[in-house]
C-alpha cells in the first residue's frame, strides 16, 4: 500500500456486477471509505436473486484447502454480519439449525463418524427412530431418514438480504447506476470504464463481480480463465392435501442431496438442479422429485406452483470462486458456483485485504 495515500475517499472503486458478490463487496469496502460504484443493468433476473440462501459453512467434510479455509471465514463472519444488517432491517434472520438427511446407511454411517470427528462443531447425529425425526419420517412415509444436525448453518432469505444491503449501501452513499459496462480500458493509472449509454466512468480501481460475463470484458486467454455456465433450477410445491402440514418439518433441510425449505404448512420449495448449459431443461426437473425411494404422494411435478432459475459460473480448470488480482487496478471476483450467498463474507473480507496491493 502507498503510505502517502491515507484518503481513502480519494479512491475510486467501480464494482461491475450488483449480485450479492457485487453488493457484499460494496458493503465492506465502504467501511473503509472509499468512493464506490456498483454497476449493474439486470439484477433483477441473477443467480443471486434465484438462491436459496442455504448457508453449509460446518457440514462441508473437506477440513483442509482453500474451500474450508472460506468456509471458515465465512462461518465467522455471518453471524458478525448479521448482527450490522439487523439494525437496518429487523426481518433479516439467520434460520438455524440445519438437517442433512438421508437414507442409505453407509452415507450415514459416513456422517456420523464425521460429527463425531469434529466434536467443536455442534453436529449433532440423529438416528431414525429419534423423536427429533418423527414429523420428518411421518412427511417423508416409509424412508427411514436419519443423518445429523448442524446447529450453526442454516438460511438466510436472499430476497431480505438483498434488500438489506440495497438499505445499507443507500445509507452509506454508494453510487448505483442501473446501465450495463460494454468496455474496460487501462489509460495511465486510471481504468476508464464504457457504459451502453457511452458515458466513461473513471476509477483507480474496478473489481468484476459480473459472473460470466466477466470474460466479456477481459481478454481470458491472457489471464488464462474459463468459465462455464450452470443452471440451477428450484421449483415450490404446494401440497393441496387437507392435513398437510409442513410446518412441522425444519426450516431447512437437505435429503439425499437434495435442498428443502418450509414456507407454510402447504408450501415447500426443493432446489437444485446442475445443469451444464445456459438453458433450464424440463429433463432436469425429475431429480427434484426423485431423491427417496419412496416418493410421498405430495412430492410430484403436477403440484409445481413456481418454477425458476439462476446462471451460475462455475471455473473450469481451477477451484470455484475465482479470487484473482489481474493486473493493477483489476481484481476478479467471480466463478461462485454454488456457494455464493455462503461465501460472500470471506470473499469480501478477501478483497477488501487484497486491495491494499493496489493503491
Ligand atoms: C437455484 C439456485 C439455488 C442456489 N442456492 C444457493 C444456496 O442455497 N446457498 C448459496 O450460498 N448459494 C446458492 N446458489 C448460488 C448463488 O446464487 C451464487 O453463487 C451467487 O448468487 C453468485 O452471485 P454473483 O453476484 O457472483 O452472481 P449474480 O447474482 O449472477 O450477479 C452477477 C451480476 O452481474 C451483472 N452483470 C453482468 N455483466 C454486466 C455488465 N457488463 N455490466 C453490469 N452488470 C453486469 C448481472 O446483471 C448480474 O446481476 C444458488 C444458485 C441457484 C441458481
Amino acid at each position: 500500500m502507498n503510505k502517502a495515500i491515507t484518503n481513502f475517499s480519494k479512491i475510486r472503486i467501480l464494482i461491475i456486477g450488483s449480485g450479492i458478490i457485487g453488493k457484499s463487496n460494496a458493503f465492506t469496502l465502504s467501511n473503509h471509505g472509499f468512493d464506490i460504484t456498483l454497476v449493474d443493468q439486470n439484477e433483477q433476473h441473477n443467480s443471486s436473486n434465484a438462491a436459496l440462501g442455504i448457508l453449509m459453512g460446518k457440514v462441508y467434510q473437506k477440513r483442509k484447502g482453500r474451500s474450508w479455509a472460506l468456509r471458515q471465514k465465512s462461518s465467522e463472519l455471518w453471524p458478525k454480519w448479521i448482527k450490522i444488517l439487523q439494525n437496518y432491517n429487523s426481518k433479516l434472520r439467520f434460520e438455524k439449525p440445519f438437517f442433512q438427511l438421508t437414507n442409505d446407511l453407509e452415507k450415514f454411517k459416513k456422517l456420523t463418524t464425521f460429527a463425531n470427528n469434529n466434536p467443536n462443531d455442534d453436529l449433532e447425529t440423529v438416528i431414525a427412530n429419534s423423536y427429533i425425526l418423527n414429523s420428518i419420517n411421518k412427511i417423508f412415509k416409509g424412508n427411514k431418514l436419519q443423518g445429523i444436525i448442524s446447529h450453526q448453518d442454516g438460511r438466510i432469505s436472499p430476497r431480505v438480504l438483498i434488500e438489506t444491503l440495497n438499505v445499507v449501501l443507500k445509507s452509506k452513499n454508494i453510487k448505483t447506476i442501473n446501465n450495463k459496462i460494454i468496455k474496460i480500458e487501462k489509460i495511465n493509472k486510471s481504468w476508464y470504464s464504457k457504459l451502453k449509454t457511452g458515458e466513461i466512468l473513471i476509477s483507480e480501481i474496478v473489481i468484476l463481480c459480473n459472473s460470466l460475463d466477466a470474460l466479456k470484458l477481459i481478454s481470458p486467454e491472457k489471464y488464462d480463465i474459463k468459465l462455464k455456465p450452470v443452471v440451477g433450477q428450484a421449483v415450490e410445491i404446494t401440497n393441496r392435501e387437507k392435513n398437510s402440514d409442513f410446518l412441522s418439518l425444519p426450516k431447512v433441510l437437505n435429503i439425499n442431496g437434495k435442498n428443502l425449505i418450509t414456507i407454510s404448512n402447504k408450501k415447500i420449495i426443493i432446489g437444485s438442479t446442475d445443469e451444464y448449459n445456459f438453458k433450464p431443461e424440463e429433463f432436469y426437473l425429475n431429480e427434484l422429485f426423485e431423491f427417496l425411494e419412496q416418493r410421498p404422494n405430495w412430492l410430484n411435478k403436477k403440484n409445481i406452483t413456481r418454477k425458476w432459475f439462476g446462471i451460475r459460473s462455475r471455473p473450469e480448470g481451477e477451484g470455484s470462486p475465482l479470487l484473482k488480482s489481474l493486473e493493477k487496478g483489476l481484481i476478479l471476483c467471480s466463478g461462485f458456483y454454488k456457494n455464493g450467498i455462503l461465501l460472500a463474507p470471506a470473499c469480501s473480507h478477501w478483497v477488501s485485504e487484497e486491495i491494499k496491493k493496489h493503491i
